[in-house]
């Protein structure tokens, strides 16, 4: 028997009972005739008395070396209230070596002094360390209460092919050759995004899976290339009243069950209104700060040069004018220098970057339209509509780090809809889909498809939480003309759809249901939960910002004899 208890479970009341301990050494204290060892498992950490006399001579003992004990449970004398087991410890009467260890590369301990290369050389022994392992526990409860929730609410899972084609669905596939198929190739799923598709064509009603995804793309701190998706279809829905309202409820009970926080209602907000607004099709609604337009208060003034740009917008930045040094410091650094600003002072007065071109009273004027008081700063930015928006998009989010207003405590998520369904791209003149090519136009744009695509908006909708997309998800296109079109759109010759596509094109001849569904970044949710540091943490074992798993030394190069199997020259 390796243990009648674990590390995390005696306490007070087992005090007098003779038990049986396995785990590894986290400290030795030597104290002469007696050792103080703290051993650890999954479950805990439990203090052991070892009497020098009770083991041989020459036993040793270190950190990591795997004991298996077998003492009494005695009241300690300095207690330690921070762990469960903290008013015990064991008087070892016998002791047996499991394992020794080599002394670990790191502290095994809640603070390692591993950097991070170390620590994913050596993932298995930064897993015995509390913070990666609770975090391996709550992704198994966020899994859990995702696969309960569908579950019961009638989502079937299903798991789909990763070997498949390559599908046109934003980033690159990695490919695997075939041995048996000279020359061919598959693709690694990049989503099961067909063949959910497929499932609901199947009579299928609802389907989800939480499933590994393959994108061949740099990673970030918050993308991986293989990365876990809670991917989720459903059939006869609507955009709003079906999906948008179910899975808002979904993630509410995440929120509720992973951090009983209570969410209140998502706003929803359209792609052309948050570009408008914040810059930007992934907003950070935490700190305010939308944009304000100025183009009409400016033709009722006589700011010439103002008066002829295609864009004068500005932000009210509220109480930061103590903040002087670190924002000016920051102006400074912008490379755009279509910029003023106006401080409205504590003392009532007045000052702009721009003060030989502004008097007071149009400073007034600015100061009036904003509804700014002593104290606020506004901050103004002119040009090219689309660039001026992108960089004030940027320039709200830098002074929110700067003025420490981004609350990690705080959760506010907002759909984002309407996105447009296909966008030019100048390098390669020619469409892309801005979410994916199976995603359907709305009703009232259709009339515009054929002509003029890149006005057409989609029933497409992104899940947006403290500026991060943590979800996406579109009514698909059901019907076989509309889909034909987009792929011409897209580029495709007949052929080349009929040979990528034509078995999902003939499943259009049979019947396909009107459905949509939506897939959720797992790793992100969990990461964004738990404080937005790096979706590494939450990751078993995490490929590096190279895409290299450091610990197998992945990728790596093949045996020439495996390299001819695949018919590689
Ligand atoms: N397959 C899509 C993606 O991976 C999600 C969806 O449209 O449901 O982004």
């Amino acid at each position: 028997m390796y243990r009648t208890h674990n590390c995390g479970e005696l306490s007070r009341k087992d005090i007098g009972k003779t038990v049986i301990l396995s785990g590894w050494i986290q400290k030795i204290r030597d104290l002469g005739s007696l050792f103080f060892i703290d051993i650890r498992d999954y479950f805990g950490i439990t203090q052991l008395i070892i009497s020098k006399k009770s083991v041989k001579k020459n036993f040793v003992l270190g950190k990591e070396f795997l004991i298996k004990i077998k003492g009494k449970v005695v009241k300690r004398l300095s207690k330690n209230y921070n762990i469960p087991t903290g008013e015990i410890e064991i008087l070892v009467s016998h002791i047996d070596l499991l394992n020794s260890s080599l002394s670990p590369p790191f502290t095994i301990e809640n603070q390692t002094d591993g950097n991070e290369e170390m620590r994913m050389i050596y993932r298995y022994l930064d897993i015995r360390r509390n913070p990666i392992k609770n975090n391996l526990i709550i992704r198994h409860n966020l899994a859990l209460e995702t696969r309960n929730f569908l579950s019961k609410n009638g989502f079937l899972e299903i798991e789909t092919p990763v070997l498949i084609n390559d599908t046109p669905e934003g980033a690159r596939s990695f490919v695997v050759p075939s041995r048996t198929h000279i020359d061919k190739f598959y693709a690694l799923a990049q989503s099961p995004q067909l063949f959910k598709q497929l499932l609901m064509i199947g009579g299928i009603d609802k389907y989800f899976q939480i499933v590994k995804c393959f994108r061949d793309e740099d990673s970030r701190s918050d993308r991986q290339i293989e990365f876990t998706q809670i991917d989720c279809e459903m059939s006869f829905v609507e955009e709003v009243h079906d999906v948008l309202v179910f899975f808002e409820r979904f993630i509410k009970h995440i929120f509720k069950k992973i951090k009983n926080i209570q969410l209140d209602p998502f706003p929803c907000i359209s792609y052309s209104d948050a570009i408008k607004i914040y810059g930007t099709d992934s907003p950070d609604i935490r700190f305010g700060m939308p944009f304000i337009e100025l183009n009409d208060l400016i033709q009722r003034t006589n700011i010439n040069f103002l008066k002829t740009q295609e864009l004068v917008i500005g932000i009210k930045i509220k109480k930061c004018h103590n903040l002087d040094d670190k924002m000016n410091c920051f102006f400074k650094k912008i490379e755009n220098k279509n910029f003023f600003w106006i401080k409205y002072l504590y003392d009532q007065t007045l000052l702009s970057s721009n003060s030989n071109l502004f008097n007071d009273k149009i400073l007034k004027i600015f100061v009036k339209f904003f509804e700014a008081i002593p104290g606020d700063l506004l901050f103004i930015f002119y040009g090219k509509k689309r660039k001026t928006r992108e960089e004030l998009g940027k320039i709200r989010v830098k002074v929110a780090d700067i003025l420490n207003l981004k609350n990690s405590k705080k959760f506010t998520p907002l759909w984002i809809k309407d996105l447009p369904i296909l966008e030019w791209e100048e390098k390669y003149k020619k469409y892309k889909s801005v979410h994916h090519p199976f995603t359907s136009p709305k009703e009232e744009d259709i009339h515009l498809l054929e002509k003029n695509p890149k006005y057409v908006r989609s029933k497409s909708y992104d899940l947006i939480i403290n500026g991060i997309e943590i979800g996406s998800g579109s009514i698909r296109i059901h019907n076989k003309n509309i889909q034909n079109l987009i792929f011409k759109h897209l580029g495709f010759s007949k052929k080349e759809i009929e040979s990528r596509f034509g078995f999902f094109m003939k499943a259009f001849e049979y019947g396909v249901p009107p459905h949509g569904g939506i897939a959720f970044g797992l790793d992100r949710l969990i990461n964004l939960l738990e404080g937005n540091k790096n979706i590494k943490n939450f990751i078993a074992f995490p490929k590096n910002n190279y895409g290299k798993d450091i610990m197998i030394n992945a990728p790596s190069f093949l045996e020439k004899t495996k390299l001819k199997e695949l018919h590689f020259r």
